[in-house]
C-alpha cells in the first residue's frame, strides 16, 4: 500500500518537488518558523517553475491549482487565528487571484498569481507579527531550492 510520507514539521510530502526544484534536506528547514506549513507552501510556489522564463502553460496551470488550494488553506488559518490584518490581505489575495484565467491566457495570468502570492506573503507576516515571531523571508530558504528568479521582489 502506498502511503506518502510527510514532513512532521511543515507537512510537505517528502519527495522532490520538481516544479519547485525542492530537494529534501536532512532536517526540515522550516523547523524554526511559527508557521512551517504556510511558509513551506509559500516558498514552493515562490521558487516555482511557473515564475521562470521557461515556464510552459502546463506549469502555470499546475501552479494555479496549487495556489488555489494554498489560498483556501490560508483562509482557514486566518479565520482560526482571527488576525484582522491577515484576513484583509487574504481578501486581497482572493480578489486578485480571481482575475487570473489560466485556461484563457496562462501567460497574462502570471502577474495576478504573483500578486496573490505576494498578498499571501503579507498575510503570513501579519500572523507572525501577531506572535512577535521573525518575519518570513524566502531568501533564507533559497539554498533548498534550485532557483534562478526572473525578477527581484521589492521586499
Ligand atoms: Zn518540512
Amino acid at each position: 500500500m502506498e502511503r506518502p510520507y510527510r514532513c512532521p514539521v511543515c507537512n510537505a510530502p517528502l519527495e522532490e518537488d520538481k516544479d519547485a526544484g525542492f530537494k529534501i534536506p536532512p532536517q526540515c528547514p522550516y523547523l524554526d518558523t511559527a508557521y512551517p506549513e504556510l511558509c513551506a507552501l509559500h516558498d514552493k510556489l515562490y521558487f516555482g517553475k511557473w515564475r521562470k522564463m521557461e515556464a510552459d502553460p502546463n506549469d502555470i496551470k499546475r501552479a494555479f491549482a496549487k495556489l488555489g488550494r494554498y489560498l483556501s488553506k490560508m483562509r482557514e488559518f486566518v479565520e482560526r487565528e482571527n488576525v484582522e490584518s491577515a484576513r484583509r490581505d487574504i481578501g486581497k489575495a482572493e480578489d486578485v487571484f480571481a482575475m487570473a484565467d489560466v485556461d484563457e491566457d496562462p501567460y497574462s495570468s502570471i502577474k495576478y498569481m504573483d500578486q496573490a502570492l505576494s498578498y499571501i506573503h503579507h498575510a503570513i507576516n501579519d500572523l507572525l507579527q501577531e506572535k512577535k515571531a521573525k518575519l518570513h523571508s524566502p531568501a533564507d530558504y533559497e539554498r533548498h531550492y534550485d532557483v534562478i528568479l526572473p525578477f527581484k521582489e521589492d521586499w
